[in-house]
């Protein structure tokens, strides 16, 4: 019997993550803010073209460093897609931000850029926009909308780096935009994240508030002459152990790119005519966005068909996953007014969504068993 089993995720090596692991121990600097850090930080400002990149411990981080740079305090409101991670929102409300959830496009899942301008009242202080798997919202609208209100665009791009919108990366829209290096993403340290800055005002007190509420950032520049405790702030560098092996990974960008493009494309190719047979429907990439590959998943004919086919493929040992429960729906959503039927399509798609094996080193073979468990099933 086959016991071919297929993880939905798996962390890979696939450069010089090792050698660069053992390069900072040789060096003795393991600690925030060194050699490695500094590669990142100058590999990914380069090559997004972004002024400003600082690397942080998370994704969730980075959301709480907008929300600081933002002076959100309580009472101001932040519109959010409800279909979204937990984090993209709770990093504002933990600053007292009460949370507008708007609902989704039903294409690309992404923030209803049309259903925006309703929701903006005087008390509103910014937009957090999510590209979901990596295929671009509909920025030129967005970026409009947050400039008509004076008010900042901040980009969820955990999914989305490489991705582009009508030729240009996703991440560099928004005032703020934020990344994640968890190890389910496109590129990993294991638990790790970026924040880009965009608008140069943010610049210095992101410093700031990224190394514990002081200016040693100028210190170690030799702009001042000691370093001082002048802010809020937390403590928000990753060690530079983990930036050693984020690097290896942004230097292996294009060959991981490619491999998840011919994966995802491979699943749009193989599975279009079954799905239609189900009356499921595959991912949607608009023509105007480049996708950077994130996650390919279905939305079945229905929360049945859906939860048929998870058991069924659990039967073929594949494990696949859904997510996003629409966020005004959970207990803290409905704490702060969220109520069924204000979001119908985040409602709807929650309901019937699945998400397949997508990563790296997922092998041709893995994807003909992923695929031939996936054909055997008729509804
Ligand atoms: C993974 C993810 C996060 C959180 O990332 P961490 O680095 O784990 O904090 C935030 N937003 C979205 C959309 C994500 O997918």
């Amino acid at each position: 019997m086959n016991r071919l089993r297929v993880p939905f995720n798996r962390p890979s090596i696939v450069g010089n993550e090792l050698e660069y692991l053992s390069d900072t121990l040789r060096r003795g600097h393991i600690s925030g803010d060194g050699h490695y850090t500094k590669l990142c930080h100058a590999l990914l400002e380069a090559e997004l073209g972004v002024p400003k990149v600082l690397l942080t411990t998370s994704c969730t981080h980075a959301l709480e460093m907008c929300a600081l740079l933002l002076a959100l305090t309580p009472g101001d409101e932040v519109i959010f897609p409800s279909f979204a991670f937990v984090t993209t929102v709770n990093a504002f409300v933990l600053r007292g931000v009460k949370p507008v959830f708007v609902d989704v496009r039903e294409d690309t899942l992404n923030l209803d850029e049309r259903a925006v301008e309703a929701r903006i009242t005087t008390h509103t202080r910014g937009i957090v926009a999510l590209h979901y798997a990596g295929v671009g919202c509909e920025l030129d609208e967005l970026v409009a909308s947050a400039a008509r209100h004076g008010m900042p665009l901040v980009e969820d791009n955990a999914h989305g780096l490489f991705g582009r919108y009508r030729g240009r990366w996703l991440g560099t829209f928004g005032a703020l935009a934020t990344q994640s290096f968890h190890e389910t993403k496109n590129f990993s340290c294991g638990e790790g994240g970026a924040l880009l800055i965009n608008d140069r005002r943010y610049v210095e007190r992101a410093e700031i508030l990224r190394d514990k509420g002081t200016d040693r950032s100028r210190f170690l520049r030799g702009e001042v002459q000691k370093y001082q405790w002048v802010d809020v702030g937390s403590s928000w560098l990753p060690a530079d152990l983990l930036a050693a092996y984020l690097l290896a990974q942004l230097e292996r960008r294009e060959a991981i790119q490619a491999r998840r493009r011919t994966l995802w494309k491979r699943y749009e190719r193989v599975l279009g005519p079954w799905a239609e047979r189900l009356g499921a429907r595959l991912p949607v990439v608009p023509a105007h966005c480049d996708s950077s590959w994130h996650i390919f998943h279905l939305l079945l004919a229905s929360n049945e068909q859906r939860d048929r086919l998870i058991r069924h493929l659990d039967e073929h040992r594949v494990l696949a996953v859904f997510h996003y429960l629409p966020l005004h729906l959970s207990p803290m959503g409905v704490a702060a007014g969220g109520r069924p039927g204000d979001c119908p399509v985040a409602e709807d798609v929650s309901s019937r969504i699945l998400r397949l094996p997508l990563f790296e080193s997922l092998t041709d073979k893995e994807q003909d068993w992923v695929l031939a468990a996936l054909l055997e099933f008729d509804g």
